[in-house]
């Protein structure tokens, strides 16, 4: 029967750009042979390893998905047409045979599917800190397929970071760490866009860093960009993934938009020397790794909607004991940035708010 067949626009490169094709056959499986020996290339567009359908693509016959007529044996009749629609969100182009092998194990799990894998694949997570807890969250959002990843961080890697900052390696040192991790990052997946960002944030950038992005991991180490990362997020409306770690604790938790904040939480900041940094205190290498990778975890499910994310809930996680355990919090009505009547309006001088006076 001489039917009409309509291909997409993200399959035309491979019909030689061609929207239409006429051509002659019984049923659908007819069809679809005759079209794969046109077009040898759409096999793994098309079809599975199985020589099936494949389940990211949907074949219509006048408009009828073909699984609620007779699937590859309906019928066709002259005139009829068959269009073959791959999953697509935002125009985005079907999976590579290679994407299909990479991300099989998450196609696989209904909560994420080739629908979520392309969820994450769209996504932008930025990284504040490519240090201890930047570094094993940004090797599984790589590995996981986040689209972009965006590293935030001033210093160079020195031989004191590589006991647990493991996105960097010995031939890394004395190299900016965005550098380091980006490569890191393109090692274990090309998908993955890196945008470098090698500065310190501050109340005169963060807001534009910030903007591209759809989900901000805390990962900082100090007080006064924790508070200035908070802040930006509350005001820019982006969901921030906190974690922080003192030599054998961590906590983890999710801020989202109206649903409190790290104000609410800590609305001061102990006096400065009262709480020891990493530097002074030393840390557990493989802690931050636990925290981190529970932050990259949290972007995930944040990205795919799926679970329930650590939202009012903060993770308390205790390696000496190996206890988590985990509290309540909630949005404080008179947090001053995100409660009722909140008197921040703009971001300050953090430093200044820490009691740490102007950096050096
Ligand atoms: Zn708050």
């Amino acid at each position: 029967m001489a039917v009409k067949i309509y291909i997409p626009t993200p399959l035309r490169p491979v019909t030689e750009n061609n929207a239409k094709l006429d051509a002659e056959a019984k049923d659908v499986a007819g069809l679809l042979d005759e079209l794969l020996g046109r077009y040898p290339a759409l096999r793994g567009h098309i079809l599975d390893d199985n020589g099936d359908i494949s389940r990211f693509v949907s074949v219509y016959v006048n408009n009828e998905e073909i699984h609620s007529l007779q699937g590859k044996s309906t019928t066709l009749k002259d005139g009829d047409e068959v269009a073959v629609i791959p999953a697509m969100a935002g125009g985005a182009v079907p999976f590579t045979e290679d994407q299909i092998r990479r991300y099989s194990r998450h196609i696989i799990l209904p909560e994420v599917g080739g629908k979520g894998q392309r969820r994450l694949l769209e996504s932008r997570v930025l990284l504040i800190g490519t240090g201890g807890l930047g570094s094993p969250a940004a090797l599984y959002l790589a590995a996981a397929g986040i689209g972009t990843l965006g590293v935030v961080d001033f210093d160079v890697v020195d031989l004191s970071n590589l006991q647990r900052q493991v996105a960097h390696h010995v031939h890394d040192l004395g190299r900016p760490k965005v550098q380091s991790a980006a490569e890191t990052i393109h090692d274990i997946n090309p998908d993955v866009k890196v945008v470098q960002h090698n500065t310190r944030v501050a109340s005169d950038n963060i807001m534009e860093i910030i903007g591209d992005y759809d989900v901000i991991i805390d990962g900082c180490d100090n007080f006064p960009t924790r508070y200035l990362v908070n802040d930006a997020c509350v005001l820019a409306g982006k969901p921030n993934v906190h974690g922080s770690i003192f030599r054998f604790d961590g906590q983890a938790t999710v801020f989202a938009p109206g649903k409190g904040c790290y104000r609410c939480l800590f609305p001061a900041t102990p006096p400065p020397g009262m709480v020891p940094s990493c530097q002074e205190a030393g840390v557990l290498g493989v802690l931050p790794g636990i925290i981190g990778v529970i932050q990259a975890t949290e972007a995930i499910k944040l990205v795919l909607g799926a679970g329930e994310p650590l939202i009012n809930r903060l993770l308390l996680y205790d390696a000496l004991t190996m206890e988590f355990r985990e509290v309540r919090i909630r949005r404080d009505t008179n947090c001053p940035i995100c409660g009722d009547n909140p008197t921040i309006k703009e971001l300050i001088d953090y430093e200044q708010f820490c009691g740490i006076g102007p950096a050096h």
